[in-house]
């Protein structure tokens, strides 16, 4: 029996692990894939205060484990299914059964598909959604990406160190990324823009894509994207983020698949609280994941300290 399973090993999910370890809270984290979550694919975090020095989001993640798991237990397991009602919450994986007086949903969110055909098609070989896992498959290829927000310009001015040319395929022709973002990667000669353009199919042979078939969002007008040499190109997606709440689905409440919580993290279920990008926030980053982190699991030591839900 944990006092607290924590789902998800992002920076949301390890700082919860790292208070509530201080607190000496018998803790678990259940990880499916990779502790550290969305940033440890991100390349550079350089928003995230003391991240300056060694900016990968890999180092960073790293750092946050090292952390994490000198105080509570981590185990690599897939969630399948949850009983989170009554004051014993039982947690299914692929391998074991648990059991926890409280649980922290830390699930995070996973990048969104284009939905285009020919997506699913290339996914692994011409097709990614991680530069930094990718990248360096498309040394002097065209590269496109798709997107026009912080993500994908920021990810574009990474891809600049393996593609001769990098394209930004965006659908408007203002860009939600933050203007120092958007004036570096404007003055940057090796990359170009497909404005007002949304994919509408990803061509290419048996295994690998050649060309985009896009769609102009203002005069409705088909065209292709394609290297004039017509060499194979690497297509990077990076349209945002769904959140990973499928499995609470029917218990807990949720606003278009966000978790609704207070405050405090607490859900509308008592001992359930959910922190980081699976909650619904205005501002989803790594400062505000790891802030939820800290009040998920400081209330859930008040909880079972028996502080009123
Ligand atoms: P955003 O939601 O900010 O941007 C998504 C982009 O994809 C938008 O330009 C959007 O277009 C476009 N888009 C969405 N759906 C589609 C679609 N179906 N087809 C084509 N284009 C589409 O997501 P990000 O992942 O960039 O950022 C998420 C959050 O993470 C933000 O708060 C951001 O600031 C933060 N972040 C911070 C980083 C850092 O600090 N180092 C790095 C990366 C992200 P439109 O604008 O027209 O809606």
């Amino acid at each position: 029996m944990y006092d607290l399973i924590i789902i998800g090993a992002g920076p949301a999910g390890l700082t919860a692990g790292i208070y509530a370890g201080r607190a000496k809270l018998k803790t678990l984290i259940i990880e499916k894939a990779l502790a550290g979550g969305q940033i440890s694919s991100t390349n550079v975090v350089d928003n995230y205060p003391g991240s300056i020095q060694s900016p990968s989001g890999m180092a960073l993640s790293e750092r946050m484990l090292e952390q994490a798991q000198d105080l509570c237990q981590i185990v690599y397991e897939e969630v399948k299914e949850v009983n989170l009602e009554g004051k014993i919450k039982t947690i299914k994986t692929d391998a074991k059964e648990y059991q926890a007086k409280t649980v922290i949903i830390s699930t995070g969110a996973s990048p969104r598909k284009l939905d285009v055909k020919g997506e699913d098609k290339y996914t692994g070989f011409s097709v990614s959604y991680c530069s930094t896992c990718d990248g360096p498959f498309y040394q002097d290829l065209d590269i496109y990406v798709i997107g026009g927000g912080e993500a994908a310009l920021e990810e574009a001015e990474y891809l600049t160190r393996f593609g001769r040319k990098v394209t930004i395929v965006h659908r408007r022709d203002g860009f939600r990324a933050s203007k120092i973002v958007v004036d570096r990667v404007k003055e940057n000669p090796k990359i170009d823009f497909a404005l007002n353009c949304v994919v509408e199919e990803i061509k290419g042979n048996e295994r690998e894509a050649t060309e985009l078939l896009v769609k102009n969002t203002k005069t409705g007008e088909l065209s292709v994207l394609k290297p004039e040499d017509e060499t194979p190109i690497g297509v990077f997606v990076f349209i945002g983020h769904i959140p990973q709440t499928e499995l609470f689905e029917g218990v807990i409440n949720m606003e278009n698949g966000y978790i609704i919580t207070d405050d405090d993290m607490k859900t509308n279920v008592e001992g359930v609280f959910a922190v980081g990008d699976t909650r619904a926030k205005k501002i989803r980053q790594i400062v505000t994941a790891t802030a939820d982190g800290c009040i998920g699991a400081e209330m859930a030591n008040k909880y079972l300290n028996g502080e009123a839900w």
